[in-house]
């Protein structure tokens, strides 16, 4: 109850307050917290993949300027030679208001990631954006190769088919697909998405049993403990090579199931986000997940 009250008063308490609250999950406002962050990650052995915290656009110079930005960031990453990539958001860069100018900005930052050999993964986003995002990224794929991936989600009822019909158009294309499956964060209705918890968990591992059976490289993004065992489980019954596969989960969410994942020889990859807009997403996440509170009150007092 405390949790809630604490996640409902968010928009009220000072932005100080919800960044001790928050900073555990997000590296800090520039590029140069997000580094540091990934710089730790990579000493522990861990993969990161960087994400630009941003509000919805209504124009395409804001996402103009978020092309820009993302130019940037690549820049400072090739400099600090760090094993991290990148994850952006189609509608920072104005898929639902001019989808051809926004694939022309994605195209800018692909060409570029490819320039100094970095991976772009494109988000999911909801279900409005399902099937342009899928358009997009097998778009971008005839180009960029294996330089580009996508994300699926587990909890949408079109999943499978997505995943099969991706798997027949691009079978004309040299390199395989490279997806990260998760179970999908939106509030979608029934008619398009899964709400039980326990068919959201079997939809994941019936896509992922596909990718991974399809010579899918598989990103497989999640904290749910039982999923974890059960790709493990997957992965070592088809042989699946390291170099297919990897685990991925976000900055400062269950550290424990982290380190074990890392520990047991499996690659790792985290997702940390930082800019300037990390309050609205922090007040999200938060509102999402409650339970957060207590991680964060628990890492107000314990260090390490
Ligand atoms: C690397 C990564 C990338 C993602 N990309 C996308 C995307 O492109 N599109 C999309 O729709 N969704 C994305 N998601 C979110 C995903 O869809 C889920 O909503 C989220 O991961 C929670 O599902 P879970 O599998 O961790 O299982 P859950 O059952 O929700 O969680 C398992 C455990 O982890 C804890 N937990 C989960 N999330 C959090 C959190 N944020 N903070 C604190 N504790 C938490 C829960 O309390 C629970 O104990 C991504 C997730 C990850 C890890």
């Amino acid at each position: 109850m405390i949790n809630k009250l604490i996640a409902n008063t968010l928009p009220y308490m000072p932005k100080k307050a919800v960044w001790i609250l928050s900073k555990r999950y997000v590296a800090g406002k520039g590029i140069a917290d997000a580094i540091s962050v990934v710089k730790r990650l990579n000493k522990r052995g861990i993969k990161a993949s960087v994400d630009l915290l941003g509000e919805f656009i209504s124009n395409m110079d804001e996402a103009e300027k978020n092309m820009h930005q993302y130019i940037e960031i690549i820049s400072e990453l090739a400099k600090h030679d760090v094993d991290c990539n990148l994850s952006l958001k189609p509608t920072s860069f104005g898929l639902l208001i001019d989808s051809a100018k926004c694939y022309s900005l994605i195209r800018q930052v692909l060409a570029y990631a490819s320039l100094k050999e970095k991976f772009v993964r494109i988000d999911m986003e909801d279900s409005q954006c399902t099937s342009l995002e899928i358009d997009l990224y097998l778009k971008l794929k005839e180009e960029f190769q294996e330089n580009v991936g996508l994300v699926v989600q587990a909890y949408l009822k079109r999943t499978y088919n997505d995943l099969s019909d991706m798997l027949l158009q691009a079978h004309s294309v040299t390199t395989p697909l490279n997806l990260r499956i998760c179970k999908g964060i939106y509030i979608e209705p029934a008619y398009l998405a899964y709400k039980d918890f326990h068919q959201v968990r079997h939809h994941f591992l019936e896509d992922l049993d596909l990718m991974l059976k399809n010579g899918i490289y598989a990103a497989i993004a999640t904290h749910d403990p039982f999923l974890v065992c059960e790709s493990f489980e997957l992965i070592r019954r088809y042989g699946v090579p390291k170099e297919k596969y990897e685990f991925q989960m976000l900055y400062g969410v269950a550290p424990s199931l982290r380190n074990k994942i890392a520990d047991s020889g499996h690659n790792l990859r985290v997702y940390v986000p930082f800019g300037k807009d990390w309050f609205g997403y922090c007040s999200r996440r938060i509102k999402e997940n409650p339970k957060m509170v207590n991680d964060i009150v628990k890492a107000l007092f314990v260090r390490g």
